[in-house]
């Protein structure tokens, strides 16, 4: 019941302004975005690929509402790319954007989101890495894919997020599959009406297991995009069904979140890739964690009280 009403929040000035504020929300924040500029991140990328994960990495931030806050969000990236080039990484650092911080939502904004991201997926290309394109709201996801359709004609390893909550999914997972693209399949983290999504849980891993399906048996490259062990065995059972070998699908986990299940995959041979968010402008994505886990809540609940 907790989940939609934080989710709403997420998206309140008001309440962005005061948790952002409060000093207290800082070590709780860091279970989930273990720093704030480039230089906290550097050494939790090496702790993390030492320990034979891999990372995408993003910047936090979204619902931008200038052209130069765009503008800003396309050169933080290009930053990160730039500092992890001599650690010649290649494709264990690859990055995440959201198109909403690149300037999707203000006017002209598919043109304006497309120019921005276009230099970042080119910077990427240069060190031997490849940038996904998250899934944002329903609403943005059109563009979302058109965006991601025409970056493919030059870097064709460009992935894209869909979520298993949405009932146009099964049909994006068939186009995606045939084209042969990479793609994230993850639940959804964004508070979706009933005339466009699923609402029941039940109903979300059942639409996650035939998307899941349908992308093993593809010509693409499914990443596995989630924490559900349930979901994690049905995948390693449909890629053995498609006769896929370990390096051509892969599992994605948000960094923070059930961090043992990170190594143990990787220990088997899996390739594991850790969702590892930093920056400043991190409400919105720390709120949608809150939400997944109301039990997060009460812990930073307690926190704010100082119990
Ligand atoms: P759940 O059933 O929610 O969780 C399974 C178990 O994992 C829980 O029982 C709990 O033990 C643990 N868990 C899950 N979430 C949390 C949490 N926040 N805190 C503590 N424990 C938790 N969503 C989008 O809409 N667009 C995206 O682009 C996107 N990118 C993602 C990238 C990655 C790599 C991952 C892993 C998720 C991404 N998500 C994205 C979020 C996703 O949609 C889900 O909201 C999130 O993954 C929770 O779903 P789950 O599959 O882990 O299953």
């Amino acid at each position: 019941m907790l989940g939609p009403v934080i989710l709403a929040a997420s998206r309140s000035d008001r309440l962005r302004r005061l948790v952002s504020a409060a000093p207290v929300t800082r070590p709780v924040v860091d279970r989930f975005i273990p720093g704030e500029n480039v230089d906290d991140i550097v050494p939790v990328v090496r702790e993390l690929t030492d320990k034979g994960l891999e990372l995408t990495m993003d910047v936090v931030g979204e619902d931008i509402t200038t052209p130069e806050q765009a503008a800003a969000a396309r050169d933080a990236y290009l930053e990160l790319i730039d500092r992890l080039k001599p650690m010649e990484l290649g494709r264990r650092a690859e990055m995440s954007v959201k198109l909403s911080m690149f300037g999707q939502a203000l006017p002209g904004g598919h043109e304006l989101a497309l120019a921005n991201v276009r230099p970042v997926v080119e910077a990427a290309d240069a060190i031997g890495t490849t940038v996904t394109l998250d899934a944002e709201d329903h609403t943005t996801l059109d563009s979302m894919f058109a965006v991601h359709e025409e970056l493919r004609r030059d870097f064709p390893r460009t992935g894209c997020v869909i979520q298993a909550y949405l009932f146009r999914t099964e049909a994006d997972a068939r186009r995606l599959a045939a084209s042969g693209s990479r793609v994230r399949l993850v639940k959804g983290a964004y508070k979706e009406p009933a005339s466009v999504a699923y609402q029941d849980r039940h109903e979300i891993d059942k639409a996650y297991v035939r998307v899941l399906r349908t992308l093993m048996e593809g010509e693409g490259y499914p990443m596995v995009g989630s924490h559900d062990p349930r979901l994690v065995a049905i995948a390693q059972e449909l890629a053995r069904r498609a006769g896929r070998k370990q390096d051509e699908y892969e599992f994605q986990m948000l960094y923070g979140i059930r961090s043992e299940e990170h190594l143990r995959l990787a220990a088997e041979g899996h390739r594991m890739r850790v969702y590892t968010a930093y920056g400043t402008d991190w409400y919105g994505y720390f709120m949608r964690r809150l939400a997944e886990k109301p039990a997060n809540l009460r812990f930073f609940a307690r926190s704010v009280v100082g119990r």
